[in-house]
């Protein structure tokens, strides 16, 4: 990956200890104590005025559950964005869903800014006035967006350089080349009755990249087709799916 480099991420919730495991665990735990991205948590709770500080209230039309009232809300983004030109993401499941190109050019972003919303979601307004663009994971509703920032992140932060322990290990996942990865073993080469396949104890670096491509095309031909059409493929390629198809049909 070329281009800037991510330096911080800045999360907007009224839950910040849900971070709490995500800053410490795995690659993700690893890229931040080593300082390569710094995380900061805002609460717009401590944005909220009163005794109590109230941070959500009755929608206005009734119905049920509770939106995300507006003022504590932009003055915790407001806080998060030091320059005009920060781009602030909102998590919503109306928004346009993550995928690996997003995440890619996510990851090239110098700073993100997400805005994890609960409840009903957040005020209109603050969508309006505030809010860039807006992420969904997919077509279902979770009970906050810190879910959905926590995947975001991982995803992007796994694509900052020296995070993942090999340079090539992002480039041959699923979606990064344009097809599904291909399958992986380890040992032992018998388990419970299944071998591996031979191929890859046959130390012919060639005739394992070959098969890998093989079993990569396959595999995106059986469970997402539809990455086929947006996919370069060489003529090879090409070749090797007209026989799978063909085999398909007998
Ligand atoms: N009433 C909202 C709607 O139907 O569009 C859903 C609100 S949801 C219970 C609370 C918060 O969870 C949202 O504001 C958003 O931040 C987050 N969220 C829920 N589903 C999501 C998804 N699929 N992708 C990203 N964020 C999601």
């Amino acid at each position: 990956m070329t281009g800037p480099m991510l330096n911080k991420i800045t999360v907007i919730s009224l839950f910040p200890d849900w971070f709490d495991a995500f800053m410490a665990m795995g690659l993700t735990g690893k890229a931040l104590s080593e300082g390569r991205v710094e995380l900061q948590c805002i609460n717009p709770r401590d944005f909220a005025q009163g005794v109590h500080r109230s941070v959500d209230d009755r929608p206005y039309g009734g119905g049920p559950g509770m939106v995300m009232r507006p003022e504590p809300l932009a003055l915790a983004i407001e806080h998060a964005r030091s320059d005009p030109s920060d781009i602030v993401s909102g998590m919503s499941p109306q928004g346009a869903r993550l995928n690996q190109s997003a995440v890619e050019s996510l990851a090239l972003r110098e700073q993100l800014i997400l805005v994890c919303g609960r409840y009903e979601g957040i005020d209109e307004r603050v969508n309006e006035a505030l809010i860039d663009e807006e992420w969904s994971l997919g077509d279902y509703v979770l009970s906050g967006g810190e879910y959905a920032a926590a995947v975001l992140m991982d995803a992007v932060l796994r694509l900052q350089p020296g995070v993942l322990g090999h340079c090539e290990s992002a480039a041959q996942d699923s979606f990064t080349s344009g097809l599904l990865d291909y399958p992986h073993y380890t040992r032992p080469p018998k388990w419970r009755g299944r071998s591996i396949p031979e191929v890859l104890q046959s130390g012919d670096h060639s005739a394992i990249e070959a098969w890998r491509r093989q079993q990569a095309l396959k595999r995106t031909l059986e469970r997402r087709p539809d990455l086929l059409t947006q996919t370069d493929l060489s003529d090879q390629d090409r070749a090797l799916l007209a026989t799978l198809q063909d085999s398909d049909t007998d």
